[in-house]
């Protein structure tokens, strides 16, 4: 497909992450936090603008209190004691006559004067030597974003509620939780300004099967709502009001694919296996129980990864333990006897729980998330491990941690779940044994301490999203610096070579459920350096098949061994990708 802009055409180029083309009407959400309405409010309907200032203080009390008893109850009084400072910033009269004044004076709606006062004291306290004072403007900004969404009515989920025909959503960003509600009826795909291709938005994308491009800078601020566009998810690009020509072209392609999904549709019930009989298991990655269906349907054998991050999104509180129990046990069920590796909740990074309340963090994505989390969070944890443990009755059910940095976390957990488990047996409640339990690899201190490791755990999973993000300290999200996110790295290649060493050592196996595995030009690289298993998402399940059917194993070890002696990472990649391209070009066709 020719990239050049035709005349009265547009192109937009960013990150492509999820296949599929589509065409219709924009959709622009704003950035909520950016787009602060103002507008000059009469004398006469400035009481009402006050009231409606009230209101919405009223309003945000009541929901901090909520939260507050929530919290209370799920992690005692002194967390929720916290909540104590965000209910006196909103009771503070210095502030709110402050607004006040400002509404009356120049003459402008609440929720303007009320950012602007709330600014106003933020940037103060944080200006502070007193450090609990410079903490005191977290405790600001939280609340003066509950309070200005509640002014403005507007949440981004809600905006998206209100779509009525089918349309093409351009944003800033979508948070992962969003992106999970997603009508795929109402959306024909998305793009946005931020984001890259690990990012959680986009994995739920391909989960969900929407075209989507990300990381296109300034697209939300270009376009009008109503614009007609084409998106291209193979490549990244989005054409606005694309010329008659784009369209055909883009027929053309669509049609080509059509094709290709007969062909990958004729090896589903097949193994994959290559052509000189290395045989692998290809899973896939799930997000929601409901998945299950798509499992069977796309030839995978079982669940790689089930991330249960999602059964804890979009909701008010908690799943209990039996809610818990019952999606596994629906997964483990209907994929019986295949496996399901239920991966322990992963909250924290680009993944956040309103009710939850966990604290904003300079660097989530090495803060409090995943097994650190849960291993403070032990009643949290502890449901969701009971829940594991019982689910298991009904099927093949492994489990593994996320993020486990060293042997500490992992004897931990492992304390953990033979706590729940003796729990279980005295209260009487069946439990599956033997439960194989696996550890992701996905923090570099991970693999360098992945003997000690190994001994203590029945497989590896090498999570390659956060592999390469912690190993070459790019921000997974961060679209300014996503070309340096490289997956072919030399280090990357040696970490993941490593990683498989040290399973062989130890006689466990070794799978890859990052969206590296899924990636048809890498999967030789990955097959050569001796991976056992690959977890991919349900929509490259096919098309990973259809690559390792074509491919011998004698091929793929001797493309290793050239990584690893590799100094270049962009040699690696060109090499992987030729293999790839000449075994399997119809993979390729859809690339421009
Ligand atoms: C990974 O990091 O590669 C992984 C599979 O986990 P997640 O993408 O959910 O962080
Ligand atoms: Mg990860």
């Amino acid at each position: 497909m020719s990239e050049h802009s035709r005349s009265g055409e547009k192109i937009l180029r960013g990150i492509p992450v999820s296949g599929g083309v589509c065409r219709g009407k924009i959709v622009v959400l704003s950035k909520a936090r950016e787009a602060m309405p103002r507008y000059e409010v009469a004398e006469k309907e400035r009481a009402q603008e006050i009231q409606r200032l009230e209101q919405a203080l009223t309003k945000t009390r009541q929901q901090i209190l909520e939260v507050q008893r929530k919290v209370s109850v799920a992690m005692g009084a002194k967390d929720a004691s916290i909540f104590d400072a965000h209910l006196l910033v909103l009771e503070d009269p210095t502030l709110i006559d402050e607004v006040t004044r400002v509404i009356q004076e120049q003459k402008i709606n609440a929720e303007c004067a009320f950012h602007e006062v709330a600014e106003k004291y933020g940037a103060t306290l944080s200006s502070m030597d007193d450090e609990y004072l410079r903490e005191r403007a977290a405790d600001m900004r939280d609340v003066a974003a509950r309070v200005l969404d509640n002014l403005l009515g507007r949440t981004e989920e809600a905006d998206l509620r209100k779509l009525k025909e089918p349309c093409v959503i351009i944003s800033y960003d979508l948070a992962p939780s969003t992106t999970a509600l997603l009508d795929r009826k109402l959306v024909l795909g998305f793009a946005t300004d931020a984001g890259s291709k690990t990012s959680h938005t986009a994995i739920m994308a391909r989960s969900l099967q929407i075209p989507a491009v990300v990381g296109l800078h300034d697209a939300s601020k270009q376009l009008k709502p109503g614009q007609y566009v084409l998106l291209d998810g193979y490549n990244g690009l989005l054409v606005v009001s694309p010329t008659d020509q784009t369209l055909f072209e883009y027929g053309q392609l669509v049609r080509k694919q059509v094709n290709l999904q007969e062909k990958l549709q004729d090896i589903r019930d097949k193994p994959a296996i290559t052509l000189d009989g290395l045989r692998i298991t290809l899973s896939a990655n799930i997000e929601q129980a409901a998945d299950a269906e798509n499992v069977r349907a796309c030839g995978a054998e079982g669940v790689g990864l089930f991330r249960t991050e999602y059964l804890y999104l979009n909701r008010e509180t908690l799943p209990t333990e039996e809610e818990q129990y019952q999606a596994y046990r629906q997964v483990a069920a209907a994929l019986k006897p295949q496996p399901v590796v239920i991966r322990t909740l992963d909250l924290g990074g680009d993944k956040f729980i309103s009710y939850l309340w966990m604290p904003q963090e300079l660097n989530p994505f090495l803060g409090w998330r995943a097994i650190r989390y849960c291993l403070q969070e032990r009643a949290i944890f502890r449901a969701q491990l009971r829940a594991i443990l019982r689910a298991a009755v009904e099927g093949n059910i492994k489990m593994m941690y996320p993020m486990i940095s060293g042997l500490d976390e992992l004897n931990q957990a492992n304390a953990l779940v033979e706590e729940c488990r003796k729990e279980l047996q005295q209260q009487n409640i069946a439990y599956g044994e033997p439960l194989e339990i696996g550890a992701m690899i996905e923090i570099p201190s991970a693999v360098l301490t992945a003997d000690s490791l190994a001994k203590r755990v029945g497989f590896f999973s090498i999570g390659t999203n956060d592999l390469i993000q912690y190993s070459l300290a790019v921000d997974r999200l961060n679209e300014k610096i996503a070309h340096l996110y490289e997956p072919t790295h030399p280090a990357i290649v040696r970490l993941i070579h490593a990683t498989v060493e040290a399973g062989r050592r130890n006689g466990i196996w070794v799978g890859v459920c990052g969206e590296m595995a899924g990636d048809p030009a890498l999967v030789p690289l990955l097959l050569g350096m001796g991976v056992d298993e690959l977890s991919v998402a349900v929509s490259a399940v096919p098309q990973v098949k259809f690559l390792i059917r074509r491919l011998k194993s004698s091929e793929a070890r001797e493309l290793a061994q050239f990584a690893l002696n590799c100094e270049n990472g962009s040699e690696i990649l060109a090499r992987s990708q030729a293999l790839a391209q000449r075994i399997a070009p119809s993979l390729f066709e859809n690339q421009s």
